[in-house]
């Protein structure tokens, strides 16, 4: 590691070796703590006592998925949070795996089916399965590469996919279990059907969407001709399948009514009026249409009344057999149209109004779902929900933001069955068996595969459906750990810590996750649910490949680098807000993670190359450690500032404030340790002034404590240099080094006051420079009076340092006695006074701010003009008038402090 860094930093090439080198090492792993066995030369397993355990479950991607800006904050965020831990020496697991996505991946191979003009039905189930296998294992998991790519140090060894063996054997323990205990059951109801997918959907899946729609007001006449009944409809092709109408049994306006008969238009069949507690008087008119097999509460008002049901259109939403012959075949919509059309020409179209109300839309292809009467199997979630909920009130399970808790509560005290049966063939399919044999029907659920009826021994057939995509990733905290077996895994690392995800899938994996914890391991399956933000462009739109938005954080990695990409999106997410980048401006949006690493690279060539030479240590039990006496004001303060940055992102990193811990670390090292430290030691290191040793020292120690702070934020980086600093073993790693403690003994607030005064003073001065336009080759005088005491004590201390880094040719302490110059008075009182006379040439100076002024004066009553004018201030628009108002005042202001430079520098 003795080779000199490279002068410009560049990432390509670093970060794909380091992380090869991590992974050659194993330093992700988490099976050696497991057995207490550490790596070469530990003491024996028995000895050891095992480290405690830290754990995150990686929400596991689809199979077929590429890594976009989500997955890149979702996964930058658990990866600070495990390399943190892993540093605080902690058995830190983090549990990747992918998902099969039922849906989504039956999907992908669908359309490359279509390509050859061939459906799924074409080739049959077992080819087409085969089919999606062979994709999948073509494909390869890609995004794992890619989370490796932006460094995530996730214990690959482990990584589970949902169809796995064992995986699979957990799916059918649970289904097994359930139906035991009457928990699974299978239903006749409405559920949410994608005419598309042609599959159920849960509730969750089905993703309501605010649309501008109609609602149609439909004269329904009384079958003996004595005048109708209006109904409303957003769906108007449904009354093709109406069974009768409904009114709330107190209205008034209907109460004569009830019992009596309607003649449905279009259809021409009778159908009655009944009265039902579900009807809202206050809709529409108070009278409903009742198609209990099209809408989830008219198939539970049909139950109530003994209605029938007709079912109207096939599952690819186009009209049934059971529609007037004219419409059979025809699209809903179509049909819509058809209806809607048909009402006019008799008449009976009372009225149409926009209506903006929530459609369902299937959230793997956005077609609008269709409520549909069918077979289904259902999870009973009400008493899986009871434990689920106790858990979060009683304080077991917390939310960051606290916020998200309400959420989680209402949707638990609200829950619904969850349909967990789908229509593909791409997935675990349900372990029921049914008897062929009618007399007989025995309907078994079973772990093990039936090949014959249990009772009677006749054939059986296994269900043709598979189960929800969620049914398997809701049980991965255990299942992903070898249960059902009780391995040592589970014993060790369930349960987990922390679950980090984005808010959209609060409902469909992480409430599921507490509930099947909670039920099969009687534990909830971690203690904090951390909820980030999105990632949105500068529009506020949500990045997704359809707006053709996003940023692809592999071209960030390219470009800038895996730690600038982490560096941006944590430091721009603070809890509970959205991430903003620009997708037209690459180079800007992720300046501030690129700016830090160079300036960090650019820190670390200078400390490097300084390093060598005597130096002794800064603690330890030898006789040549630093003495306290010898560390001079700037190493006490800056030993301080390292203590305190190190409590501040230790604190703010457990709290979940990544955002603070990154600012925090930022500041340490850029603004203090470079800025200032490291300007400050200059002549000792340079041999100009003694105590050359100390300084090493000191800056060895802190440099290293800011990497170690860091790294969870930029792995790449802080690993190269740690690297290189003196006394590092070829296998030493930063992923394991301590986390750095805090140390009482480091604070030091009279030597952060004096520093900190020795800061204020030398800005000031600088800014004095920079107004006045003092050349940088220039030094100045500076006079210091009214001093406070720490104050005299700083500069008594630091005259040399404040000559140096502000350019000051003679520090006077008392008053100068000249009239021309800049001000400035520091927090403890002291005035500060830069004489400017000699400083500058004042002549020039004066002319120059003499021209600037006419300059501005000339503007301003231009403006002024301008303004007064009658013909401009009414014709213009108002934003454009205002504007200009603006620079006035601007300009007034400016001129305001030229006048006063002037008056200060004496100027004639
Ligand atoms: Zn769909
Ligand atoms: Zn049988």
């Amino acid at each position: 590691m003795s080779e000199p860094l490279a002068p410009q930093y560049n990432p390509a090439g670093i970060e794909s070796e380091l992380y090869r080198w991590w992974e050659e090492l194993g330093l992700f792993g988490t099976r050696r703590e497991q057995t207490g066995a550490g790596g070469s030369g530990a003491p024996p397993a028995r000895s050891r006592p095992l480290p405690p355990v830290y754990v995150i479950v990686m929400p596991p991607p689809n199979v077929t998925a590429v890594l976009h800006m989500g997955h890149g904050l979702n996964n930058t965020i658990q990866d600070v949070l495990i390399r943190f831990e892993r540093m605080r020496g902690k058995a830190a697991l983090w549990l990747p795996g992918s998902d099969h996505a039922g849906i989504a991946t039956q999907n992908v191979v669908e359309r490359l089916l279509a390509k050859d003009g061939q459906t799924r039905f074409d080739i049959g189930r077992e080819a087409f399965v085969e089919r999606v296998w062979s994709h999948v294992r073509e494909t390869g998991v890609t995004i794992v590469e890619q989370l490796k790519a932006i460094g995530c140090s996730a214990d690959w060894s482990r990584a589970y996919f949902t169809l796995d063996e064992d995986l699979s054997r957990a799916v059918r323990e649970v289904f097994v279990r359930l139906y035991e205990k009457e928990l699974i059951y299978r239903g006749h109801y409405i559920i949410n059907w994608c005419p598309r997918c042609l599959t159920a959907l849960s509730n969750e899946e089905a993703d309501k969407e605010e649309t501008d729609g109609k609602l149609w007001h439909l004269r329904y006449p009384l079958a003996d001709g004595s005048g109708h009944v209006t109904v409303a409809t957003t769906r108007p092709e449904t009354m093709l399948g109406d069974t009768a109408v409904a009114v709330h049994p107190a209205d008034e306006r209907y109460g004569a009514l009830i019992g009596r008969k309607l003649r449905l238009p279009v259809v021409d069949r009778l159908v009655p009026i009944v009265a039902d507690d579900a009807v809202d008087p206050a809709f529409g008119t108070g009278a409903v249409k009742v198609t209990p097999a099209h809408d989830p509460t008219d198939f539970e008002i049909g139950r109530r009344h003994g209605l029938p049901s007709i079912d109207v259109m096939t599952p690819e939403a186009r009209m049934s057999l059971a529609a007037p012959d004219r419409f059979q075949g025809l699209d809903r919509f179509e049909a819509r149209k058809r209806v809607v059309a048909e009402f006019e020409a008799a008449g009976l179209l009372e009225k149409v109004e926009d209506h903006r109300h929530a459609v369902g839309h299937c959230y793997r292809c956005d077609t609008v779902v269709e409520p549909r009467l069918s077979d289904q199997w259902f999870v009973r979630m009400a008493p899986l929900a009871k434990p689920a909920l106790q858990a979060y009130r009683d304080g077991h399970l917390r939310f960051v933001p606290e916020r998200r808790g309400d959420e989680y509560a209402q949707w638990m005290e609200n829950i619904r069955d969850w349909c967990i049966s789908r229509q593909l063939w791409w997935g675990h399919r349900i372990p029921v068996w049914y008897c062929d044999d009618e007399r007989c029907a025995t309907v078994v659920a079973s772990r093990v595969d039936v090949d014959r009826c249990p009772d009677c021994g006749g054939p059986v057939r296994q269900d043709e459906d598979v189960l929800d995509t969620w049914f398997s990733s809701w049980l991965v905290p255990f299942s992903a750990l070898g249960w059902p077996d009780d391995t040592p895994d589970l014993r060790r690392f369930y349960p987990g810590d922390t679950l980090v995800t984005a808010p959209e899938i609060l409902f469909f994996w992480v409430a599921r996750m507490v509930m099947s914890g909670c039920e099969f391991m009687g534990e909830i399956p971690f203690r904090t649910v951390y909820l980030h933000g999105t990632v949105r462009d500068t529009q506020y739109r949500k990045m997704s490949k359809s707006l053709g938005n996003g940023i692809d954080p592999l071209d960030v990695v390219e470009l800038y680098g895996a730690d600038a990409l982490r560096y941006t999106l944590v430091a721009g997410s603070a809890v509970g807000t959205d991430v903003i980048l620009d997708p037209n401006d690459i180079e800007t949006s992720f300046a501030p993670g690129r700016n830090f690493a160079n300036k960090l690279w650019n820190a670390a060539r200078f400390i490097l190359s300084n390093l060598e030479g005597p130096t002794r240590p800064l603690a330890g039990p030898a006789g040549d450690v630093v003495r306290r006496d010898e560390l001079q004001l700037a190493d006490r303060w800056i030993l301080a500032r390292c203590d305190a940055a190190v409590v501040e992102v230790t604190d703010a990193l457990e709290r979940f404030r990544l955002n603070e811990a990154a600012a925090a670390a930022y500041r340490f090292v850029w603004s203090e340790l470079a800025d200032w430290y490291i300007e400050q030691i200059k002549p000792r290191l340079y041999g100009d002034q003694p105590g050359g040793d100390v300084a090493r020292a000191v800056v060895a120690q802190t440099f290293d404590v800011g990497l170690r702070l860091l790294h969870p934020v930029m792995p790449f980086i802080t690993e190269t240099l740690w690297r290189r600093l003196p006394g590092r073993t070829p296998e030493a790693s930063i992923v394991r080094a301590p986390w750095p403690r805090p140390d009482a003994r480091a604070q030091d607030a009279q030597a952060v006051r004096r520093f900190g005064l020795l800061q204020e003073l030398v800005t000031a001065v600088r800014q004095v420079r920079a107004e006045y336009g003092v050349g940088p080759g220039q030094t100045v005088r500076v006079a210091v009076s009214n001093l406070g005491p720490e104050s005299r004590a700083a500069i008594d201390a630091e005259r040399g340092t404040i000559a140096r880094l502000a350019k000051v040719s003679e520090l006077i302490v008392g008053e100068s006695g000249e009239r021309v110059g800049g001000h400035a008075v520091l927090t403890d009182g002291t005035a500060v006074f830069v004489p400017l006379g000699d400083a500058i040439d004042l002549d020039r100076e004066c002319s120059r701010l003499g021209g600037e002024v006419d300059r501005l004066l000339q503007l301003i009553s231009t403006q002024e003009r301008k303004l007064a004018n009658d013909q401009f201030t009414a014709k213009a628009p108002a934003a454009v008038v205002e504007r200009e108002r603006q620079k006035l005042a601007s300009w007034r202001e400016q001129h305001e402090v030229l006048a006063k430079k002037r008056e200060l520098l004496g100027c004639g």
